[in-house]
């Protein structure tokens, strides 16, 4: 979403800046009457504007990445991310399946 926003905005200035230098260029010609200075000036503030939303909903997304954390099923602690149980359940349900697995083998 952000890298999106971004990309269409970066892609927006770099047209408003070639068509201020075909406007400079052909400062006389048919074409530059059909690039006005508002025109650039407002692309331009619309391509700022996009890109400083990209920056703003990037942050966003990180920000929330951050806020949610990865906690364990049975306590309830905070855990790294990829994790489904803290140290001390993943331990106990490791034993617990050990215990289950060595019965049956046994029988
Ligand atoms: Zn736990």
């Amino acid at each position: 979403m952000s890298s999106t926003l971004l990309r269409l905005g970066l892609w927006t200035l770099v047209l408003m800046l070639a068509l201020f230098v075909v406007q400079a260029t052909w400062a006389d010609s048919p074409i530059a009457e059909l690039i006005t200075t508002a025109m650039i000036q407002q692309g331009l503030a619309l391509s700022v504007v996009v890109v400083v939303a990209g920056v703003i909903v990037k942050v966003f997304e990180k920000g929330k990445k951050a806020v949610v954390k990865n906690r364990c099923r049975e306590c309830g602690k905070p855990i790294p991310p990829g994790g489904i149980y803290c140290r001390e359940h993943l331990r106990s349900v490791l034993e617990l399946e050990d215990r289950r697995t060595h019965n049956t083998r046994i029988r």
